[in-house]
């Protein structure tokens, strides 16, 4: 054991001033990353304050670029979103544990929506009647295809409601 550590010893002082560059250069080597992870972290608050300028500036009204609009509107989509799920996901958590749960969801009241809906008699009346009908929506600006419920059109980035 104590020639084990006695020619450990001989063997790091042989090797100190390689270690000591070695450590040197490990330091050089931190030092310069953390310069480096302080700029990015610079650029990434730098990003989020152009993200949240863009937005303010397209919910004013104001932003004129297309491409950042549709940016902007499917960011607020995307919030849009993620509030619906928050929401669901207390529902989820609020539920109690009753016996006969399981049950109550195989009752015949329950009907899948239909697979292929027939077209109501008054289909094209107004944008409204065929959303509410399922049909897609159009942009009433751009004309293309929105999601139902779109708050915002990501192809142009109008506001819908
Ligand atoms: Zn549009």
């Amino acid at each position: 054991m104590s020639d084990f550590i006695e020619s450990a010893k001989n063997l790091v002082n042989s090797a100190v001033s390689r270690t000591g560059w070695e450590a040197q250069k490990q330091m050089r080597v931190r030092g310069k990353q953390g310069e480096i992870d302080k700029l990015l972290e610079q650029r990434q608050k730098l990003l989020d304050d152009l993200a949240l300028t863009a937005m303010n500036l397209y919910q004013q009204g104001a932003l004129t670029d297309s491409r950042l609009s549709r940016l902007c509107a499917s960011v607020l989509e995307l919030d849009h979103d993620v509030k619906t799920r928050e929401g669901q996901l207390q529902d989820i958590k609020n539920e109690a544990y009753s016996p006969d749960q399981y049950g109550s969801v195989q009752t015949p009241d329950y009907t899948p929506p239909p697979v292929n809906p027939t077209p109501s008699a008054n289909a094209g009346t107004s944008q409204q009647a065929g959303a509410s009908a399922g049909a897609q929506s159009l942009c009433p600006n751009c004309g293309q295809p929105i999601r139902a419920n779109a708050l915002y059109c990501r192809n142009c980035g109008a506001k819908l409601r």
